[in-house]
């Protein structure tokens, strides 16, 4: 390890994770404890959203037939080694987690965690993957690659709004099919009106993404195994094919 003040688990990579993934990651004895433990303890909840999670990149799961499931943390994923529930892993990153040494031999205790991994048991995906994803501001801008569906300037998040195609006051729904990204000014110009009766010509088409490209849109920290996976479940008429 390479700070010797900590004795907690550490995080390093196989490949070519960022340098940074080396850091000390968590109190000591927490990888032990997953490894070690004999009780077959409910799935904990790892939040992807802390701040402990945001310093790694995130482990993609699938089902076992290979349906992109959700991200998961580090954590999460050395959990499911532990428990012995990875049916198959893929991608060309991994990393590897060091814990403490072993009292009776004295070998450090390690899980090596692939980038992309199938999870046992998980053959449900299938139904989430057909499911509407949640609509918010930040996946819908990205779908729309921050462009105004009305001048297609290109504007940074804070600029940008979620256009009612039909107007929310005119019974338009908030669907992903009823929305486009838009600028301020061009929100405001376009009111309560139809794109027809603003005069205001929508520049390009809504859609509604799929699970594969929902998993891209919500995670800007994509390796790019995870994303050449995803591209593969997305629908042809993506704009993320667009993406370079
Ligand atoms: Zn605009």
């Amino acid at each position: 390890m390479k700070n010797a003040k900590t004795r907690g688990p550490s995080l390093s990579s196989a490949s070519s994770f960022p340098s940074a993934i080396s850091a000390q990651t968590q109190p000591a004895g927490t990888l032990d404890t997953m490894i070690g433990s004999k009780h077959e303890a409910i799935e904990p909840a790892f939040s992807i959203f802390s701040a402990e999670a945001k310093r790694f990149p995130l482990i993609l799961t699938l089902d076992q037939n290979g349906i992109p499931h959700r991200w998961i943390t580090w954590q999460h994923a050395v959990w499911y080694y532990a428990k012995q529930r990875i049916a198959w892993e893929t991608g060309t990153e991994a990393f590897t987690v060091n814990g403490g040494k072993c009292r009776n031999t004295g070998e450090l205790s390690s899980v090596t965690a692939a980038s992309i991994i199938a999870i046992k048991g998980k053959a449900m995906a299938i139904r989430g993957f057909n499911q509407t994803p949640p609509l918010n501001n930040r996946e819908l801008f990205h779908r729309d690659r921050h462009v105004c569906g009305y001048c297609a300037g290109i504007f940074s998040h804070s600029k940008l709004t979620r256009d009612h195609i039909i107007p929310y006051c005119r019974n338009g729904i908030d669907t992903w099919m009823n929305v486009v990204t838009a600028c301020r000014p061009c929100n405001e110009r376009k009111g309560s009106r139809l794109p027809e009766e603003a005069n205001m010509q929508l520049v390009y088409a809504p859609y509604i993404p799929n699970r594969a490209e929902f998993l891209i849109l919500a995670n800007r920290r994509i390796l790019a195994d995870q994303m050449e996976f995803l591209k593969l479940h997305v629908a042809a008429h993506s704009r993320v094919h667009l993406v370079s």
